[in-house]
C-alpha cells in the first residue's frame, strides 16, 4: 500500500537517472539516459525531460506529489540553479523551474549529489541511526554530505559537507576548483592511478590501467599500487579528521568505485586516521563502507522531496 510517492532524478556527468520512490525508499519504476555532457545546455535539459516522460506514463505518476533531485555540483538550492563542474552547458541553469514545467507544476526539492547520498545512507544504510555522520562519495571525484544533530545538513545552497575539496596538501597541486592540494586530487579515482602510473606501475596485458587495477595490484603486493593508495587513504584521513574535530561526527561512511577497493583503502585509512584524528572527542570516530549502493542518489533525492510535507519523518531528514 502506498502512502506517499515522489519522483526522484540523480544528473551526474556521466548519466541522468530517475525513479518513482516511496515513502519507504522503495524504487518503483526507472528511466535513465547517459548525460550528454559536452552539448549545450538545453540538448542536456532534453535528456532531462525524456527520463521524467517516461515517468509520466507510469500509473503511479497521478500519485506523485514532490520532485527531489540531487544533482553534481555546485547547486545553488536558494536560486533554483545548477552548475556542475562537469557539464560546461549547465551554468546557473534554472534546472528546478524547468523541471516544475515538466512535471506539471510540482514542488521540486534540489540538493546536491553529496547531501543526497548522505541522505540515503542516514535514511536507509550505514549511517542509520548516527545522528552525526560524515557520507562521501569517492570515485571520479570526491563528494560529501553531513548530517548534525539528527538532520541532513545540506547548507544554505545545498552544498555543505563538500570534503573532496578542502585543501590537505598546503603547496599541493592546482585543483580544477581553484585551490591546491584538495582531497579530490589525491584521492580520486583518476589521481589514484595517475600517481601509480607516475610511480612506474604498469597496466597488464588488457591494458586497464585504472584504479581499480591499481588495487588489484595492490591486493597482490605491488609496492607502487600499495603506496598510491596509502596517499589517497592518507588525504581522506586528514579531510575526515578535521570534519570530525570541526563539528564532532562519530561516523564516516565511504561509498564509491574507489571505496571497492576495501580493505586496500580502509586499512591505511584507518591507521591514517589514528595520526590525524587526535583529539580525545574524535578518537571514537569510526569509518565504515557505504551501503546503499548505485540507488543512493535517487533515494536521497526523494528523502528531500520526501522531507517538504508529512513523509519527513519517515525519511529522516
Ligand atoms: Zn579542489
Amino acid at each position: 500500500m502506498l502512502t506517499d510517492l515522489v519522483a526522484a532524478l540523480d544528473i551526474g556527468g556521466t548519466k541522468i537517472a530517475a525513479a518513482l520512490v516511496d515513502d519507504r525508499g522503495r524504487v518503483h519504476t526507472r528511466a535513465q539516459r547517459p548525460t550528454p555532457a559536452h552539448e549545450d545546455g538545453d540538448t542536456v535539459m532534453r535528456a532531462v525531460t525524456e527520463v521524467v516522460a517516461q515517468l509520466t506514463v507510469s500509473p503511479l505518476w497521478s500519485s506523485v506529489r514532490a520532485v527531489g533531485i540531487g544533482s553534481a555540483g555546485p547547486v545553488d538550492a536558494v536560486a533554483g540553479t545548477v552548475s556542475p563542474v562537469n557539464v560546461p552547458g549547465w551554468r546557473r541553469y534554472p534546472l528546478v523551474e524547468r523541471v516544475a514545467s515538466a512535471t506539471g507544476g510540482l514542488p521540486v526539492e534540489l540538493i546536491g549529489d553529496g547531501v543526497a547520498i548522505t541522505a540515503a545512507e542516514h535514511w536507509q544504510g550505514a549511517a542509520r541511526g548516527h545522528d552525526n555522520a560524515l557520507c562521501m562519495v569517492v570515485s571520479t571525484g570526491v563528494g560529501g554530505g553531513l548530517v548534525l544533530g539528527g538532520r541532513l545538513h545540506p547548507g544554505p545552497t545545498g552544498n555543505a559537507g563538500h570534503i573532496g575539496h578542502i585543501s590537505v596538501d598546503l603547496d599541493g597541486d592546482p585543483c580544477p576548483c581553484g585551490a591546491r592540494g584538495c582531497v579530490e586530487r589525491i584521492a580520486s579515482g583518476p589521481n589514484i592511478a595517475r600517481r601509480a602510473l607516475e610511480g612506474g606501475w604498469r597496466p597488464g596485458a588488457d591494458g586497464d590501467a585504472s584504479a581499480e587495477a591499481v588495487a588489484v595490484a595492490a591486493r597482490a603486493g605491488d609496492p607502487v599500487a600499495l603506496a598510491s593508495y596509502r596517499r589517497a587513504a592518507q588525504a581522506l584521513a586528514a579531510g575526515i579528521a578535521a570534519t570530525a574535530t570541526l563539528v564532532e561526527i562519530d561516523i564516516a561512511v565511504i561509498g564509491g568505485g574507489v571505496a571497492n577497493a576495501g580493505e586496500v583503502l580502509f586499512a591505511p585509512l584507518r591507521r591514517s586516521l589514528r595520526d590525524y584524528a587526535a583529539l580525545s572527542f574524535v578518537q571514537r570516530l569510526t569509518v565504515t563502507p557505504a551501503q546503499m549502493g548505485a540507488d543512493a542518489g535517487l533515494v536521497g533525492a526523494a528523502a528531500a522531496a520526501l522531507s517538504r510535507g508529512a513523509g519527513a519523518a519517515a525519511a529522516g531528514v
